[in-house]
C-alpha cells in the first residue's frame, strides 16, 4: 500500500505526523489543521503522544473544524489530566461542536484504525515517571494466517475442518513506528519495523542534558548505532531543536552514517520546514 506522508516536526514548537490514505494522525502540534487544511477532515484517528504544548498545541483548532458524530478519535497516555482538562475546555469553548470522548491508552493496547491496520502503545521514558505520561506507536499489518498445527494438511482437509474449528489465527507484522518524544532505547523495541520515525532533538549526545527541560529526548549520535543494530529498512527524523541549521544537521548525519555504515534510506523533518514523502508499507 502507498501511503503519502506529511509532517512538521520541531521541538518545542510543534509536531504533527499525518498518513493519509490511512487518517491517521500522530500528534497535533500546532498548526497542523493550517497546514493539511481540507485534507485534515480525512483524519479519523488521532495518537497524542504526550502533554507537551509541542504535541497537543493545534488540537483545539483541529477539533473545532473536524469534530464530527464518533470522529476523530483521540487516545492519550492515561495518566495524563491534561487532556480531559482540553477536553472539557473545548466543549465549552466551542459548543458548537460536539466532541467525541477521547480515550485513555496504556502501554500494549492495541486499537483498530482500519481493516488491515492496528496501532499498538509503547511506554517510553520521555517523561520520568512510573505512570503513563507518554507513550510512542507502532502501526501493525494485521494478516489472518493458518495455525502452526494444521500446515502439514491438504487444502481439502483443511476445507473440511474449516466447518468445525477455527483454523486460523490474527497476525500482527510491524510496518512502521513513530518514537514520539523518547531517549534513546536499545531493548529491541524497534527490532525489523520496516519504517522508523523517530527524534532526535539534539545531535551530540553530551548536548542531551543542555536543555531546561528535565524529560528525556535522543541524539542523532545514539540513534544511528541503534538504527544500524534494530535492522530498520527506511528511517525519517523528527524533532530536531531549532538551533541547529540544516548544514549542521546533514554534515552530523553523513558523518554518521559513513561511521556506522548505514546503508538505508534516510530522510530529515528539518526544523521549521513542512515535509512529505510517499512511503511503501506493507
Ligand atoms: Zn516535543
Amino acid at each position: 500500500m502507498k501511503v503519502k506522508l506529511q509532517a512538521y516536526s520541531t521541538a518545542l514548537f510543534s509536531t504533527w505526523i499525518f498518513l493519509e490514505e490511512l487518517g491517521l494522525l500522530f500528534d497535533c502540534g500546532d498548526g497542523c489543521a493550517s497546514h493539511l487544511m481540507q485534507k485534515s477532515r480525512k483524519v479519523k484517528h488521532i495518537f497524542v503522544s504526550h502533554p507537551d504544548r509541542d504535541h497537543l498545541g493545534g488540537l483545539l483548532q483541529f477539533n473545532q473544524l473536524n469534530a464530527r458524530g464518533e470522529y476523530p478519535k483521540l487516545y492519550y497516555p492515561a495518566d495524563s489530566s491534561s487532556f480531559p482538562f482540553l477536553h472539557e475546555f473545548s466543549s465549552k469553548f466551542d459548543p458548537q461542536i460536539t466532541l467525541p470522548e477521547w480515550t485513555a491508552v496504556r502501554e500494549n493496547d492495541v486499537i483498530d484504525v482500519h481493516p488491515d491496520y492496528s496501532v499498538k502503545c509503547i511506554r517510553n521514558e520521555h517523561v520520568p515517571s512510573p505512570l503513563t505520561k507518554s507513550l510512542s506507536f507502532i502501526l501493525y499489518r494485521k494478516k489472518k494466517k493458518l495455525k502452526a498445527e494444521f500446515s502439514e494438511l491438504s487444502s481439502s482437509e483443511l476445507t473440511k475442518l474449516k466447518s468445525t474449528t477455527v483454523i486460523t489465527e490474527l497476525e500482527l507484522r510491524p510496518v512502521l513506528a513513530y518514537s514520539a518524544d523518547t531517549p534513546v532505547e536499545n531493548d529491541g523495541r524497534w527490532q525489523d519495523v520496516p519504517v522508523l520515525i523517530h527524534e532526535a532533538t539534539f545531535l551530540k549526545k553530551s548536548e542531551l542534558h543542555s536543555g531546561r527541560e528535565r524529560n528525556k529526548h535522543s541524539s542523532l549520535e545514539e540513534l544511528i548505532p541503534m538504527v544500524k543494530q534494530a535492522g530498520i529498512n527506511q528511517l525519517l527524523i523528527s524533532h530536531f531543536s531549532s538551533r541547529y541549521s540544516e548544514e549542521e544537521i546533514t554534515s552530523d548525519l553523513s558523518r554518521l552514517i559513513e561511521e556506522h555504515e548505514l546503508k538505508i534510506p534516510v530522510s530529515l523533518i528539518l526544523p521549521g520546514r513542512t515535509f512529505s514523502i510517499e512511503l511503501e508499507i506493507e
